[in-house]
Order: C-alpha cells, then structure tokens, then sequence
C-alpha cells in the first residue's frame, strides 16, 4: 500500500510483487500490457487448475497507509491490495499443506477498462485453469452475480450565435438538458435474478464562453446493466429521438459466478475484470471489505476480516480442487 498504483502508474508495485513472490520460490513471469504496465502471474507447478487473481491499479488519489488496532487505513486497502495480501498468505498456508496446484494473477488498469484482464486472457496458463477466484471487496460473502457497466458519450450540435441574438443560434446545451432529463424519466428493463438497471449521467461539458450559444455539448454517463446492452442502447435510442448522437465507450455484460456450498451468497452492483477474463476457467468472486468503503478518502479493511478472508480462500481453494478433474 505503501507504492503508489494509480491506474497507469503500476510498474513499481507489479515489480515489488514479482520480487516478493520470487523470494518465496514462485515461478513469476510480467506479462507486458503497456510501455510501462505488466501483469503479475505466479505459480508453483506448470498447470495450476485454481487461481486467485484481482487488481494491483488503485483509483486516484493516492493515499498513505496507516493503521490502528481494527483497521488499516488507506488506497488499497480493500480495493485491492489487501485482498492481494490475504491471497498470497492463503496460497503459501496451502502451500505448507503441500497444495501446489494454485497461480496468483495480478492485472492493471481494473479501475479503467480491464486493459490488463484484456491481455491476460490471452495468456496459454489460461487454457488450463478450471476455477479463477477474484478477489473484490464483497464483505467476504461469496458474490453470485455481478451487474454490467456500459459507458456511453452523448453528444449534441448546435450553432453558435451571439447570445444577445438567440434566434440567430441553436443550443446544443439547451437540447443536451432536453434529452438528460427524458434519459432520467426512462423506465429501464430489469433482471429478477440481477436486479434494478440504473444510470448515472456523471460528466457533462460544453459551451464556449457566456455570450456565446454553445455550439455543442456532451454528457458521459455509465449505466449499470442487468440484461444485455441492445434492449438499453433501443430504449435510449427511442428517448434521445434523433436530437443526439450516442457512442459507446465500453461495456460489460453482467455475469453469473460460480454457486459454493457453504458460504453466503449475494448480487454485487459493481464490475470486475471477470467478464474480460472469460478464457480462466469457471469465475468465482470472493473478499474481505466494502464496496461503499472503496473509492472513498476514508478507504480502510478490518484486520479480522482481513484474517477471515485467509480462511475462506484456502476453504474455497480446497473445495474446487477437488471438484476439478
Ligand atoms: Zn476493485
């Protein structure tokens, strides 16, 4: 926690970790994403049937570590960097049972678009593991569902004029508020089994200066899927009416993971790497923390959940390998 991550900025960290893992007798290979991003891949034998994997990126901004008897304090804390700890610590309490058949995948860049899920999912290890347990804060519960993400840029045109003459120019401002708010009043589909489609129009941007009719203007927004992208592209598409463009950024598709015996099971409504990691055996989502706590000044991780998540992680480990064949 103490190596800045921002999205971007992973190299330090991803080399701080192949040295680590290395002094502990792990095979580790970097698996090169950008100029200056590598993926981190551990494993003890060639052909590791379970993985634990999550995150190495942070959201910005930086944070400093610290601690007191219950929590630790910090970026990273719970997204992801103590999931990363209490996976390397359950790997190597297997390990001393004499249970190798486990690989760490690390990635970058989870926070913006998967790019590092992306390039993982062409590695050859893939083809061989039969159960990728990701590590994302789900308060320890063993999540069954995780909602989409679909981002999308609305942009208007208009013309500029001089804003004492209107009736000279067209608002693309004026029309970007008209479409907003019928994007606010759509009944979105739903999901029984995912839940409730929202939309956060986050980011808005136009104009030139204040005597002018902006000449255009967009709006970014994200929505959380629970059904597949066309019947929400249609819909908004119907209610934007013509007056508009939409470009999709990027999407994923909501998943279904892995059910255990054993273990309290939830939907989450936040993405993870795993619908880009689709080549790493059966998905399973599982960590200590919350997700209302991630992203937050106030990011922390409770030591005993930390210690707990250990547990569960060797418990689940266990359980799939002998499911695997
Ligand atoms: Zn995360």
């Amino acid at each position: 926690m103490k190596i800045p991550s921002v999205s971007g900025d992973e190299e330090a960290v991803g080399f701080y970790l192949r040295d680590y893992l290395e002094s502990l007798g792990w095979a580790v290979e970097l698996q090169k994403v950008s100029e200056n991003q590598n993926n981190v891949i551990a494993y003890l034998n060639d052909t590791p049937r379970v993985w634990l994997s999550t995150h190495m990126d942070t959201v910005p901004p930086f944070i400093e570590p610290t601690e007191d008897e219950k929590k630790i304090y910090g970026r990273g804390a719970c997204d992801a960097k103590g999931i990363i700890a209490a996976q390397i610590i359950a790997a190597e309490e297997l390990r001393k049972q004499g249970i190798e058949d486990i690989g760490l995948l690390y990635t970058v860049e989870e926070e913006r678009a998967s790019t590092g899920a992306k390039v993982a999912d062409t590695h050859p290890l893939a083809a061989k593991c039969e159960y990728l347990i990701n590590g994302e804060p789900t308060d320890n519960d063993l999540a069954i569902g995780s909602k989409g993400a679909l981002r999308l840029m609305l942009r208007t045109k208009g013309k500029a004029a001089h804003s004492a003459y209107p009736e000279q120019g067209d608002s693309a401002i004026a029309k970007l508020l008209d479409i907003s708010e019928d994007v606010r009043n759509i009944d979105f589909p739903n999901d029984d089994f995912f839940g409730e489609t929202t939309c956060n129009i986050a980011t808005l941007g136009g104009g030139l200066a204040l005597n002018v009719i902006p000449p255009n203007a967009e709006a970014g927004m994200l929505i959380r899927l629970t059904t597949p992208v066309e019947p929400i592209l249609e819909t908004l598409e119907k209610a934007i009416n013509g007056r508009g463009e939409l470009e999709v950024l990027s999407y994923s598709l909501p998943v279904r993971m892995l059910e255990v015996e054993g273990f309290n099971q939830k939907v989450v409504r936040f993405t993870t790497d795993i619908p880009h990691l689709g080549n790493w055996g059966r998905p399973l989502l599982l960590g200590p923390g919350s997700i209302l706590d991630a992203h937050t000044k106030n990011e922390f991780v409770l030591k005993k959940d930390l210690e707990e998540s250990v547990g569960l992680y060797k418990n689940l480990v266990k359980k799939l390998l002998a499911n695997a064949n």
